[in-house]
């Protein structure tokens, strides 16, 4: 039996894995390959976004660790710089090493944990900003065919916090990622009013990098976005669910009690979470049993205490969506992906040959 998962979650939480292999060294791909038991590996990054089930894991889960990040001129364009990393890079060592470099791209990103590999499987974004924006290759071992492949960022299918990696979980093991940035010492245009405040200017314009990564940093830490210095959020895996994508019907009701919609695409529209989770009672550092809380800042952060396990962690995420469900009629969706089959979580009600983990969109800022 292998160790137990709950040292590479951030919610700390998961019980042992059957099998669990740690790839450090990016050219020892194949041998890492073939140790793995299952064809069907769960590749795990930071396990920032993962809930891993108390009990034995079956199968197969890799820990991406490999480091490194280069930069490349691109030769077509002295504009543009490649930025070649390996998979387990944290996103967050990527964003300095562009500031460092004068790169703009990536600095709305700045604060968001886990590792540049998971960006593309979740297109991780915030501010306005997401992975898909400068996202220009990546390498990525195919497990159902056994072979390395190369995919420009037009064949991933980018949507919001949702790509083809995402549709087609345990295929994928995403080794290396190409961002292309564009050398300029000013951010990408301010898209969010809360930043363009917190800095004086107008949503649109364009803010000195550096500016704008500590705009960015100092907003998810007031904003309960970041895990504060105290260390009472540290046990969380971001928001527990996304804003869902509501009916025009459900619209015109939720806008007529004050919540906050946003566009989704195709004319339709998304409902904050977190305040459908308000609207039925709960406020930050509400308890909500089994040692979960709300997060100090925001609701919609579930965190973790002692002695909390993971089937008491499911158990008040089900709670929540039944009472958002019989209030408003809105499913909620998990923003994290749950691996294993925690009692009462969806993947444990897919059957026995189901693969041992479900995902579903994501969610952010
Ligand atoms: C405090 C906090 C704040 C957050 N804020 C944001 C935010 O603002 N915006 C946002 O989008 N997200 C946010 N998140 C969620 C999370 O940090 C991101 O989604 C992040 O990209 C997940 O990275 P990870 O390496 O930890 O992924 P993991 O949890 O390890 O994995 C998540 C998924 O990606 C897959 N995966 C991971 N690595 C690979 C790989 N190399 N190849 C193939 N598949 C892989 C896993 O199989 C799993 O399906 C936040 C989380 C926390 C705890």
């Amino acid at each position: 039996m292998g160790e137990s998962l709950s040292s590479y979650t951030t919610l700390r939480l998961g019980g042992p894995a059957e099998q669990l292999l740690i790839h450090t060294d990016p050219s020892a791909w194949l041998d890492t390959v073939r140790l793995a038991d299952s064809r069907k590996p769960f590749t795990l990054g930071g396990g920032s976004s993962t809930v891993a089930s108390d009990d034995l894991i079956p199968g197969t889960v890799i820990h991406m660790a490999t480091r490194g990040i280069t930069a490349r001129r691109v030769r077509a364009d002295p504009t543009m710089v490649d930025l070649v990393c390996a998979a387990g890079e944290p996103l967050d060592n990527v964003v300095d090493f562009a500031l460092n470099e004068k790169l703009s791209g990536l600095e709305y990103l700045a604060g968001i944990p886990g590792t540049i590999g998971a960006g593309p499987v979740q297109n991780t974004g915030a501010y306005g900003q997401e992975i898909a924006d400068s996202l220009y290759q990546i390498t990525a071992y195919h497990w159902p065919t056994a072979r390395m492949v190369r995919l420009y960022g037009d064949q991933c299918a980018f949507r919001y916090r949702f790509s083809r990696f995402k549709r087609e979980p345990l295929r994928w093991s995403i080794l290396e990622v190409v961002l292309r940035l564009r050398a300029s010492p000013t951010a990408a245009p301010l898209g969010y009013q809360l930043l363009a405040d917190a800095l004086g200017a107008t949503v649109g314009t364009c803010p000195p990098l550096a500016e704008a990564v500590a705009a960015v940093r100092e907003d998810r830490l007031s904003r309960g976005l970041a895990p504060t210095a105290d260390g009472s959020d540290a046990r969380q895996a971001g928001s527990a669910f996304l804003d869902p994508v509501i009916s025009h019907e459900q619209s015109r009701h939720t806008r007529l009690i004050g919540a906050p919609l946003r566009p989704a695409g195709f004319g339709g529209r998304r409902v904050s979470a977190g305040w459908l989770l308000e609207r039925v009672g709960h406020r930050p550092r509400a308890s909500l049993g089994h040692g979960v809380f709300c997060s100090s800042r925001r609701t919609l952060t579930l965190t973790a205490t002692e002695p909390t396990t993971s089937r008491g962690f499911v158990a008040v995420v089900e709670r929540l969506r039944r009472e958002v469900d019989s209030a408003f009629g809105i499913r909620l969706e998990d923003e994290p992906v749950y691996l294993g089959s925690p009692q009462g979580t969806e993947a444990a009600r897919t059957g026995p040959d189901a693969p041992a983990v479900e995902q579903r969109d994501a969610d952010s800022p």
